[in-house]
């Protein structure tokens, strides 16, 4: 783990011809050319190596209730610290976390070394998570994916002193980025956005339904606790026959008894 901000290699790279490298870590899978960087802008090819820009950037933080994450079946009751960087997978029309999810700002002056923003090492946060009397650390605002390298580094150190780690994720992962979580994520949290494959291709262009609930499945085969969410927007996923499908997918494929969260829109960016 590193003392100070640097850039960090990503985790989950393949190194092609030409000095052209592919990022794992979500189903994007960018193929990165030196001097690029990927589709969620967090992740950056310098001379044939990727690196992750946004390691130990905290574009927030908070204290929550786990249940606001929302998470309903894993120790209730107890508080998280919440946080999020820069950067993300999508590009959700009612996105309430613009400034972060997209973080081009940020992100570009990290890429040219000219950030002026605060630096947090991973037991830093943990210590801070201690101090602020929380019982699990929530990584949020945006897909996790996109700072995985921070967010392992992070798990890893709040296991040891005690706390629990969530995850809140569109799924749009990869398989391997799963795996990784395997011990040191607890509980995910997935958004199902909808059962259409429109809607997806509106926020993410070559996302696909079966790829995200696939991912949904496997997080829930590698034993970590899943719950899922769907936030219902007028006009756009609120037919009761999707919600049916999406109830009845829920039932089959991750349990009778695991919470689906039907949460209220609020109007925010396009929508
Ligand atoms: S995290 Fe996803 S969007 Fe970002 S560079 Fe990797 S594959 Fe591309």
């Amino acid at each position: 783990m590193t003392e100070q901000y640097q850039l960090v290699e990503t985790r989950l790279q393949e190194k092609l011809d030409n000095g052209t490298t592919r990022c794992h870590l979500c189903l994007w899978r960018c193929k990165i050319g030196h001097g690029q960087r990927g589709f969620c802008q967090a992740h950056v090819n310098r001379n044939g190596t990727l690196y992750n820009l946004s390691y130990g950037i905290l574009s927030s933080i908070d204290i929550d209730f786990i249940e606001e994450k929302p998470v309903k079946h894993y120790r209730p009751g107890t508080k998280v610290m919440s946080v999020g960087s820069f950067g993300c997978s999508f590009r959700c029309g009612g996105c309430h976390n613009l400034d972060i999810s997209w973080g081009v700002e940020a992100l570009d002056d990290l890429a040219k070394g000219q950030s002026t923003e605060v630096w947090v090492s991973p037991q830093k946060l943990v210590d801070a998570a201690i101090r602020a009397g929380v019982q699990g650390i929530a990584f949020t605002y945006s897909e996790p994916a996109v700072w995985l390298e921070y967010v392992l580094d992070v798990c890893e150190l709040a296991h040891r002193a005690g706390l629990y780690t969530v995850y809140v994720s569109n799924s749009y992962v990869t398989d391997e980025a799963l795996e990784l979580l395997v011990g040191q994520v607890d509980v995910l949290c997935s958004d199902i956005k909808s059962l259409s494959d429109d809607f997806y291709k509106d926020i993410c262009r070559p996302a696909r339904v079966e790829q995200v609930l696939a991912s949904i499945k496997k997080a829930h085969e590698l034993g970590i606790h899943v719950e899922t969410r769907t936030n219902i927007i007028p006009g756009k996923n609120d037919d009761p026959d999707e919600h049916y499908r999406i109830a009845c997918w829920i039932r089959d494929n991750l349990g009778a008894d695991s919470p689906w969260h039907i949460t209220r829109f609020f109007p925010a960016y396009k929508l």
